[in-house]
């Protein structure tokens, strides 16, 4: 965990490898966004030169003899008045790329006032610094690996920083460790994996306990489609429920469900070569709910929260689950199997179910890499979500913009569930063909959502697994989305 620090004033401030000064991008150039006079005549030739702009993540080092630290980082903001909290998470996020490249381990960091809100300035801060940290590599070699950062101060900030600071912290931890999961090899991140995950967070928080249901205990439920999808695979599933009770007095309860196939081949219907390789990420909707339930107890929410978690493999084998057989869900509606590769449905059709006939809740939201068809629709850049419901739908809505983890909402109309009807069973998995396939995915959920139950659903198929790096907070494949944008919700509920 990176070492954070105040110094109150610049005279106080810690060794460290590099001091990081912020600019704007003026009218006829960078302009310095802090006023020490020291500092000012130091970077006047830099600057003067044209060389640094201040645009938002532009990064330069300068090298001045005598000066404590070894080097002087100049970091771009971008415009005054064009300031979020985005382009600082950006900016920051640019900076400690180029600091672990040169295997700078320690930082300080000049203040800068702003007119947005102080917090949410050092917030934007920490979480662009400690997502940018983030590392996942088999490479042998120590020098083939990037750097980390083990040690920032903030330099010329106040208590409210720090905070706000230490926040950024807990939250990028718990989606750095969703990161690691969904990262991990396919086998090391599997069912058992997930249980195991969730006993260690119950260990770790008093405020947490955990139900995990295994193979005999599904049977005995009778989740037939959760089993199906399983068949294929050496593992057993798992359905794994945590408790967190952050506000005991209140009844309000929200549900998070998250989509857990540890592989997906696709099944008999098996994924060709080009579509399989990232299949490890499926698993990226019941990280995201691990992740929260970790961020949620690490912070103390004040908010009563069920996470829960379908795990399976789809695998191939003599025992996987066929096209054209029909299995009877938790539910009782029956479900006539038109393609094995639209599993993740089937196994949070069965959790759906569990969760809304054993638990008293107030609203659910489940993530799952559903389809491939949301990514074709929004790229990665955007998570394309489903609400039966207005206040909820706005609620994520704002969190999205808040976290820049965005949502973009799409119809959930009647009509689309035609396809989705079988002339032998109450459903089929999927309506075939390549029309609305998010949708068809989204509609055939709803049907395990009971009447007034405030639902949405977000399929991350895009957004959890990136094939190339957007943003310089994410450093490789996973992106652990899901974390930032429920704890924001959460929190505003
Ligand atoms: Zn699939």
């Amino acid at each position: 965990m990176m070492k954070i620090q105040l110094a109150k004033s610049f005279k106080e401030r810690n060794k460290a490898d590099v001091l990081l000064l912020p600019f704007w991008q003026g009218k006829k150039g960078a302009e310095p966004a802090f006023s020490l006079k020291p500092l000012l005549s130091l970077v006047k030739l830099p600057v003067e030169s044209g060389d640094f702009k201040g645009k938002e993540g532009e990064t330069q080092f300068i090298y001045l003899p005598r000066f404590p630290e070894k080097r002087i980082l100049l970091v771009g903001l971008g415009k005054e008045s064009d300031l979020s909290m985005e382009k600082v998470r950006t900016s920051y996020a640019a900076a400690t790329r180029v600091c672990r490249r040169k295997k700078c381990k320690t930082l300080n960091i000049l203040h800068f006032s702003a007119e947005l809100d102080q917090a949410c300035v050092c917030r934007a801060i920490g979480e662009g610094i400690f997502l940018a940290n983030y590392l996942f590599s088999f490479k042998e070699k120590e020098e083939d690996r990037e750097a980390r950062i083990e040690a920032l101060t903030l330099v010329g900030s106040d208590k409210r920083c720090l905070d706000a600071l230490m926040k950024a912290q807990k939250i990028t931890t718990a989606v750095c460790f969703t990161r690691d999961l969904v990262n991990g090899n396919a086998d090391d991140v599997n069912a058992q994996r997930f249980v195991q995950e969730a006993k260690q967070l119950a260990k770790e928080f008093s405020s947490i306990h955990v139900k995990a249901l295994g193979q005999k205990e599904l049977e005995k439920e009778k989740m037939g489609l959760m089993l199906a999808v399983n068949r294929g695979a050496m593992q057993e599933p798992a359905l794994i429920l945590m408790e967190y009770r952050g506000d005991p007095g209140s009844k309000d309860v929200t549900a998070i469900v998250g989509k857990g196939i540890t592989y997906d081949t696709g099944g008999l219907n098996i994924k060709p070569t080009g579509s399989m390789e990232t299949m490890k990420c499926d698993m990226a909707g019941a990280g995201a709910v691990l992740g929260t339930m970790r961020a949620a107890a690490s912070l103390g929410l004040k908010k009563n929260i069920i996470g829960v978690i379908a795990a399976a493999e789809n695998a191939i084998g003599p025992k996987s689950y066929k096209p054209g057989d029909v299995f009877r869900s938790h539910s009782g509606k029956t479900v006539e199997i038109t393609n094995t590769d639209a599993e993740g449905r089937l196994v949070l059709a069965d959790a759906l179910s569990y969760l809304q006939k054993h638990h008293r809740i107030s609203r659910i939201v489940d993530l799952a890499t559903l389809t491939g068809g949301v990514v074709v629709a929004l790229g990665e850049e955007v998570t394309g979500f489903f609400s039966n419901e207005e206040d909820l739908a706005k609620a994520l809505t704002h969190a999205g913009e808040k976290t820049y983890e965005r949502l973009w909402r799409l119809p959930l109309h009647r009509e689309y569930l035609e396809p989705m009807k079988s002339p032998i069973a109450d459903l089929r998995n999927s309506g075939g063909g390549r029309k609305a396939s998010p949708i068809m995915g989204a509609i055939f959920l709803q049907e395990f959502i009971e009447k007034g139950m405030p639902w949405a659903h977000l399929d991350i198929a895009g957004t959890a697994f990136l094939s190339e790096l957007h943003k310089p907070y994410h450093t490789v494949h996973g992106t652990g989305v899901g974390v930032r944008l429920l704890i924001e919700f959460l929190e505003n509920l």
